[in-house]
């Protein structure tokens, strides 16, 4: 018998049309004599709806949305495992009973432990990081908090929320000034692919991407700024999670920005990066602590800094990293000798052996 499998995509971050691109990738790389496909799609205002397979052409995001077809609108209740009482013919029809879900989101709503939650509820296995590794990895400051406590080296940083913010501008501004060295980067606590972050000089920068950061939380994360090379590492496994060969994100401009990652293509990598035995030795040590600290599961992508003198230090985690065939997490793998389809199928098979383990 097929598996089924519900893809969950789209969602209401500023990531939503990321991972549009990645369920479009994901489903055409599955293997459809082993798994039967249920899109589901979640609307930018956090609708449920149900997508057709997204395997067509899709020339526009529209398309992308609703995986080029129906759009009809749709309850959620319709993907539960269990019989609801007043349905209609063609409702019993759609009524999925997903043996696993692949939840392909990024960012707060999807990446954060919050969907992670519904699905524990709803009692249905699920791929990737649980309710608290997902929680604790979207929120760069309890991240960090965490990576202390496990002994990883990270740069320093000053955090808030937009009441301190208003109640005191001038001493948060004061004590940047005394802890940090310009040049700072500014960032919303809980987000990914760059969105809201801004690299700042002066006072006058510091205080407008302070004010764009808050568009997105209310809570910022301010760091001085490093100059070193960005390497990332890709963790696989549960209990005995494995690392991947290093990627270097190698940015023709500023900073790794949205724009760098998705739209202008001036990035370069090098994957594998070019490491010394003992270097990715201290990456794959830090990279495992990571993972273990915020108790993940399935997948994380750990992004490092390596300073000119070998230090390693930890940018972040991602608990659901870019995922398409060109994304660094698979191509990693793919380097590693996994490819993008075996990888899909392991983590399945990795949410399956962590859902019979709880039960
Ligand atoms: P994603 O989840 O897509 O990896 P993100 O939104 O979580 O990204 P970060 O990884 O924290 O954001 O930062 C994005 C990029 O900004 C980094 O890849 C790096 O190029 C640059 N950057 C961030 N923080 C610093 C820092 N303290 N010093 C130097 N560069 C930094
Ligand atoms: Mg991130
Ligand atoms: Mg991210
Ligand atoms: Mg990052």
């Amino acid at each position: 018998m097929k598996i089924k499998l519900g893809l969950l995509y789209g969602g209401k971050s500023a990531e939503h049309e990321v991972s549009l691109l990645t369920a479009r990738a994901v489903t055409q790389a599955i293997n459809f004599g082993k798994f039967e496909v249920y899109p589901i799609f979640i609307t930018q205002t956090g609708e449920w709806r149900k997508g057709n397979a997204l395997i067509g052409p899709a020339e526009t995001i529209e398309e992308l949305q609703f995986g080029g077809g129906s759009n009809r609108p749709n309850n959620i209740t319709k993907f539960l495992p269990v019989e609801t009482t007043n349905t209609n013919i063609e409702e019993k029809e759609d009524n999925a009973n997903l043996d696993v879900i692949f939840p392909l989101l990024h960012g707060p709503n999807g990446e954060d432990g919050t969907v992670q939650g519904l699905l524990e509820v709803l009692n249905l296995p699920y791929v990737g990081n649980g309710v608290l590794a997902s929680a604790a990895g979207m929120d760069k400051v309890v991240m960090k908090q965490l990576f202390a406590q496990a002994g990883l080296s990270q740069v320093p940083y000053v955090h808030f929320i937009r009441k301190e913010w208003k109640d005191d501008q001038t001493e948060l501004i004061r004590k940047m000034e005394e802890s940090l060295k310009w040049p700072l980067f500014v960032k919303p606590a809980n987000l990914g692919s760059s969105v809201g972050i801004s690299k700042v000089s002066n006072r006058q920068e510091l205080i407008k991407a302070v004010e764009i950061a808050f568009k997105y939380d209310r809570k910022i994360i301010v760091e001085q700024g490093i100059v070193a090379r960005e390497i990332e590492m890709s963790v696989l496994g549960n209990d005995t999670p494995r690392c991947s060969v290093a990627g270097e994100v190698l940015p023709t401009k500023d900073f790794y920005d949205y724009e760098a990652k998705y739209e202008d293509g001036t990035t370069n990598y090098a994957i594998p990066a070019v490491v010394s035995p003992e270097l990715l030795k201290k990456l794959e040590d830090a990279a495992i602590r990571a993972f273990k600290v915020l108790d993940c599961s399935g997948l994380v992508r750990a992004d490092f800094f390596v300073s000119e003198n070998e230090e390693v230090i930890i940018n972040e985690v991602n608990t659901m990293p870019g995922f398409t065939p060109i994304s660094m997490y698979p191509k990693l793998w793919m380097e590693s000798g996994l490819s993008y389809s075996g990888l899909i199928e392991e983590l399945i098979e990795l949410a399956i052996e962590r859902y019979e383990e709880k039960q």
